[in-house]
């Protein structure tokens, strides 16, 4: 066999990405008029142009073949050294234009004033054979205008973290943005995880994160807070005729439909998040989609044991706002802001509290809904349905049990013969324990008491079981990205071994399905999990 000479390899380097660019945000809004690359305060402008850093020696660890396919790309494509060299921002393709984009934000409840892409550089926007405009996005290419006091780059434990958790929330049916490849820099980049004074040299890495638009609501809000107005008009109308184009031309009662559909998607989303047990973790308002989208995975969680009060992001542990019980409510405060920052636009307050108020109508409904789905219902029925959840959540928050094993095994229940406790009905609550010593008698009669009511509410429904499971395994995942298995993932990584990230994509690509050869990952956290750095304990150091 012939070793490929160089003029091979080089033609290698030159198999052409087919990507068509209609770089839409840059021709149309004004960008800053300062050039160099340098952190500081950018005014009257939603970007600015800069250049992705080169970096040493790129290799691909993953890609997305179904967020090549959005594009375009074939897996042939992805294989390539060109892509290898694309997407680790080393070489520009005809038709890119870099920019970061302007954005401020509300952290933990404070505004924070002007954040921006600190460290993710758009490329461009692709269209697609059927005419759709694809945002592609490198974060941890190197430093921009908004990088303030921090090195624009990522590690490649959160960079694996966000990809799997990308594509695995795509197909749960979550709102999300994409990724499309993740690829180790070759150079180290130092992070003291825990904020402790113990910096520790990592991998770096790259990922390409592709979305239909990264604006946020901290885009809007900088502008308004700034009193830019006019600009904040400009952005506006921008987005309604490029991603809302179905409410018709910009006006005041335009603009209120706008903030109408956020609210709406917002909820639609969080419902998605509360179905499947994930926490998302820095809900700031620089991290909300303003296509309900779920953006910037950082120290997001799973959960295990289900928990109200669970927050994966250690800086949040005082204060536990974004745990998973409090999403719902965040959601309307980020929405609050996003509010406040337009209403400049239609000067009327009422409508505003008015949506407001129509989120979490919306949201209890339809997470009522979604609660009834999980637990095999036709239909929710406030009467009857509201008690049984409420003592569920109750149950299942006592003693610690696994949300994902426990509304999976329920499926299975039998509701014919004699369902009065013991063996098979215990199956949902038995697999999922982490402690079944913890469990009392008392304990015990609850949920015999819950079983029965429940079973009987099934029987009103009068589906067959078989049709019930089927329904329930639409709903309730059997595969969920553990953090466990991601920690494991980015372990064996870091040690140049990338074959489990595959191993999960492949995973995560069917995630309802039996996989009977993978049952394996269908179990509870390993108890050496527990408190490991990583896979319960995140920061936004990544
Ligand atoms: P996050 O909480 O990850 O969404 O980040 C909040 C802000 O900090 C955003 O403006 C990010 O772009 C920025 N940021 C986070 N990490 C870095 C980094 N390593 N370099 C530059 N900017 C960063
Ligand atoms: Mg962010």
């Amino acid at each position: 066999m012939k070793t490929p000479t160089s003029t091979q390899s080089e033609k290698q380097l030159l198999v052409p990405l087919p990507l068509r660019f209609d770089n839409k945000f840059v021709r149309e809004l004004p960008g800053d008029q300062q050039a160099d690359n340098y952190r500081r305060q950018v005014t009257g402008a939603c970007y600015s142009r800069v250049q992705p850093t080169q970096v040493s020696d790129p290799k691909l660890v993953a890609y997305s073949r179904e967020t090549a396919a959005l594009l375009d790309l074939s897996q042939e494509a992805c294989a390539t050294p060109s892509f290898t060299e694309v997407f680790a921002g080393n070489r520009l393709l005809p038709g890119m234009e870099p920019f970061a984009m302007c954005y401020g934000g509300h952290q933990f409840g404070n505004w924070a004033g002007q954040l921006g892409d600190g460290r993710a550089i758009n490329l461009g926007e692709v269209i697609n054979d059927q005419g759709e405009r694809w945002i592609i996005q490198l974060k941890g290419a190197g430093p921009t205008p908004y990088s303030r006091g921090a090195d624009g780059l990522a590690v490649l434990r959160s960079s694996i973290r966000e990809f799997l958790c990308s594509e695995a929330m795509h197909h749960l049916g979550v709102p999300t943005s994409r990724a499309l490849s993740v690829i180790c820099s070759g150079e180290l980049v130092e992070r003291d995880m825990f904020y402790d004074g113990h910096p520790q040299d990592e991998p770096g890495a790259i990922v390409c994160r592709v979305a239909p638009s990264f604006l946020r609501f901290g885009n809007y809000e900088i502008l308004s807070l700034r009193g830019e107005t006019t600009l904040l008009k400009q952005l506006v109308d921008y987005t309604i005729r490029t991603d809302f184009p179905h409410l018709g031309e910009p006006s005041t009662a335009v603009y209120l439909e706008w903030f109408r559909e956020i609210c709406r998607s917002t909820a639609a989303m969080i419902v998605h998040w509360m179905r499947v047990g994930f926490v998302h973790g820095v809900m700031n308002t620089d991290n909300m989609s303003i296509l309900g989208l779920t953006i910037d995975y950082g120290p997001y969680g799973w959960l295990e044991g289900y928990d109200a009060n669970w927050t994966p992001n250690t800086t949040d542990s005082q204060g536990r706002r974004y745990s998973f019980g409090n999403q719902p409510h965040i959601g309307q405060w980020n929405l609050l802001q996003l509010a406040n920052a337009i209403y400049p636009l239609a000067n009327q307050a009422e409508p505003f509290k008015e949506a407001l108020a129509m989120y979490n109508e919306l949201f209890f409904k339809e997470w009522n809904q979604m609660m009834a789905a999980k637990l095999g219902f036709s239909t929710f029925i406030a009467k009857t349905d509201e008690p049984i959840i409420t003592e569920l959540l109750d149950i299942l928050q006592l003693v610690e049990t696994d949300m994902t094993i426990f509304f999976r095994q329920l499926a299975s229940i039998p509701t014919s013969g004699d369902h009065t406790g013991p063996p098979e009905t215990l199956l949902p609550f038995r697999d999922a324990w982490y402690q079944p010593e913890a469990i009392t008698e008392d304990y015990q009669r609850r949920i015999d008491n819950w079983l029965d009511t429940y079973i009987t509410r099934l029987h009103q429904d009068n589906l067959p079981d078989e049709e019930r499971r089927t329904r329930m395994n639409r709903v309730n995942p059997k595969y969920v990205l553990r953090n466990y298995l991601a920690q494991l993932a980015i372990d064996k990584a870091e040690n140049g071994d990338f074959s489990m990230v595959d191993e999960l994509l492949d995973l995560v690509r069917r995630p309802y399905d039996e996989q009977p050869e993978r049952e394996h990952f269908f179990c509870k956290r390993p108890e050496w999990a527990r408190n490991r750095a990583g896979c319960s304990m995140l920061s936004c150091s990544s």
